[in-house]
């Protein structure tokens, strides 16, 4: 069995769902109101937990009532929360209000996750017997850093989702294995549009990189290695809350499996473009028996 740790974040998306979002001073009647468990972290997670690892969850909920539904969610999907803390004041929570023609406008109030700054005692020991550390940046850059330099010292593969995105660290990036970046962080990193050159100048920093093109699949990049461009399968979306961290979580299974890139990248967009057909984030997240069929 696979062991994945994962160190980052966990929030409850309040969704209101209205015809047209208020203006500044304005009060709309709003159709349908929906909680629904996410964080980048806490998705990552269940992604790879559903793809059949062992799973463990760093980071941090609120003393409040999103904390222990956040944290349920979590062991429902067989993610191991003995290095979730509780933290005293609110959990992570998303404010999304999402009108008819599909837009969103997002309040993001870390709570718990602004606690994540630093690795608590008995987390490198955790760092230090997994497969993959997955990191994104929803928790302080302290915390990543630090989760980073820990898996480098005991050699852990680390995955680093550059989202949300912004100038990342040199010091951060030598401890970072595999970068995957969507095509919007890819071209925000490097100043450069063109995800097969942005990937290229990516790989001045990191030495492979996964560039995700929603329908259009993925890239991989690596020093000293013809770029590879593998598709992602036809599908009409629904929703694509979720996929990419769908597909990492995924990735990172496959990889620890020992599986080659090529066909790593193939069962990861596979999987996302399962969730993709279905509504929600960590809800739509596919097993692994679905995934295989899907594959087969
Ligand atoms: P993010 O969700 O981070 O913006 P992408 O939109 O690039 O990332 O999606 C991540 C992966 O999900 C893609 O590489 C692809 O495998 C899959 N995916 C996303 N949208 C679709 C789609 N419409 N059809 C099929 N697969 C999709």
């Amino acid at each position: 069995m696979t062991h994945i740790a994962v160190l980052g974040s966990t929030n409850m998306d309040l969704v209101a769902y209205v015809a047209k979002a208020p203006q500044r001073g304005e009060t709309v009647t709003g159709r349908e109101f929906r909680t629904i468990p996410g964080g980048k972290g806490a998705n990552q997670a269940v992604a790879a937990a559903h793809a059949g690892s062992d799973v463990s969850m760093i980071g941090a909920v609120g003393a409040d009532a999103f904390g222990s539904q956040l944290r349920t969610t979590l062991e429902h999907s067989g993610v191991d929360t003995d290095h979730l803390r509780t933290t005293e004041g609110p959990s992570g929570t998303a404010h999304i209000v999402v009108d008819d023609e599909g837009g969103n406008a997002i309040v993001v109030v870390p709570g718990a996750n602004a606690t994540v700054d630093h690795l608590a005692p008995g987390d490198e020991v955790l760092i230090a017997g997994a497969d993959a550390l997955l990191l994104q940046l929803e928790i302080p850059l302290a915390a990543v850093l630090a989760g980073a330099e820990a898996a480098r010292r005991h050699s852990v593969r680390t995955i680093l989702t550059p989202s949300p995105v912004q100038s990342l660290p040199p010091e951060l990036l030598a401890s970072i294995d595999l970068l995957v970046p969507n095509e919007h962080e890819a071209a925000a990193l490097t100043g450069v549009t063109d995800p097969r050159e942005a990937a290229t100048a990516l790989l001045d920093q990191v030495p492979e990189v996964v560039v995700t093109l929603g329908a259009a699949g993925s890239l991989y990049a690596a020093r000293g290695a013809e770029p590879l461009t593998v598709p992602a399968p036809r599908v009409t979306a629904v929703d694509s809350t979720g996929a990419g961290d769908t597909f990492v979580g995924t990735l990172a299974v496959a990889l620890a499996e020992g599986r080659p890139m090529r066909a790593a990248l193939a069962w990861a967009s596979t999987a996302a473009s399962l969730s993709v057909q279905r509504v929600g984030a960590s809800s739509s997240m596919p097993y692994r028996s679905e995934i295989d069929a899907q594959a087969a």
